[in-house]
């Protein structure tokens, strides 16, 4: 193998170490940090990804607050638990774990969030902010990249970039952040109407897959010594995989993110970032 493995848990470990020093700091001024999360249903996936929130959120000494409401809970009820958590002054961000039973509308859930407590940074008016550069909540997923991106030291500025996907959770955002100002890469956006996908990829210096497509992209793809960021995460019989063929990319790729231990650790470790900051701006408001 030629390509770098870049380590999302090594970075995830860095960040959580980072916000575990700013609870503890604000613990000093009497502030706990909490942080609550919504699920509706008993989708077992789901399940893991909520327990492993909170197993996160308590090692960086946060409060955790697991609220679950039955697979056949109302839009009002998901509304009126929502509403009542952005009261509570003890929760300073909250995450609604995604996706939401089938009668339920997932994006109104989200626009119940008060924006100050939107921990996964995935409210119209967070993603607005991000569209003016101004600071807010990032979306959990994109924000965990770019730290791998600027953890590793990788040059954006002036490199071409190739997203794959148009998701509001991880393509638009992602695309958005690597072509702004400071970051500066040249971004192009791919989806399942792109033609010659692979020929477009073949000219990128960073590539990021985030298709849910387990071996979309192949090593005769990638340009020798490029940046393959895979976001994707599937369930197979053999076990879980990403996007890109892990094993015959890293041949010609300079760098890849591995499925799993790449970009799914970021994500949380995002998420208890995007919480500790509510609790700064709550904490600066009281004081
Ligand atoms: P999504 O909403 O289903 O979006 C998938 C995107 O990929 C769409 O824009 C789709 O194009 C595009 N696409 C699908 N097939 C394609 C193909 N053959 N060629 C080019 N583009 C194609 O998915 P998502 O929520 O963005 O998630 C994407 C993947 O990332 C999933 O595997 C998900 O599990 C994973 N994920 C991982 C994390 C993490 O923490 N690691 C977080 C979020 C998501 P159209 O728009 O044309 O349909």
């Amino acid at each position: 193998m030629t390509a770098k493995v870049l380590s999302g848990r090594e970075v995830a470990a860095v960040v959580r170490g980072e916000v575990a020093e700013r609870v503890a700091a604000l613990a000093d001024d009497g502030k706990t940090v909490g942080l609550a999360t919504v699920l509706v249903g008993d989708d077992p996936a789901s399940k893991i990804y909520v327990r492993n929130k909170h197993k996160a959120a308590e090692r960086a000494g946060m409060l955790s607050f697991d609220y679950t409401l039955p697979a056949d809970a109302s839009q009002e009820q998901v509304e009126s638990l929502i509403e009542q958590l952005n009261r509570d002054d003890q929760i300073d961000g909250m995450i609604v774990q995604l996706p939401l039973p089938g009668h339920l509308d997932g994006s109104r859930a989200v626009l119940a969030i008060d924006p100050a407590k939107d921990a996964d940074g995935l409210h119209p008016y967070n993603l607005g902010l991000l569209v003016l550069d101004e600071p807010g909540p990032q979306p959990a997923t994109p924000s965990g990249i770019m730290r791998i991106l600027s953890y590793y030291e990788i040059a954006t500025s002036g490199k071409s970039a190739v997203v794959v996907g148009r998701s509001f959770l991880v393509g638009r955002p992602i695309a958005m952040m690597l072509a702004k100002k400071g970051v500066d890469a040249t971004v192009t956006q791919a989806h399942s109407r792109t033609p010659e996908l692979g020929s477009l990829l073949a000219t990128a210096d960073i590539v990021v897959v985030a298709a849910g497509r387990p071996g979309l992209v192949n090593a005769g793809d990638v340009k020798p010594g490029a940046v393959v960021i895979d976001v994707g995460t599937n369930r197979t019989d053999d076990g879980l995989v990403g996007d890109v063929d892990f094993a015959a990319v890293a041949e010609v790729a300079g760098a890849i993110t591995p499925v799993p231990g790449g970009v799914g650790p970021m994500t949380i470790a995002s998420l208890l970032a995007n919480t500790v900051a509510a609790a700064e701006r709550s904490h600066m408001r009281e004081g």
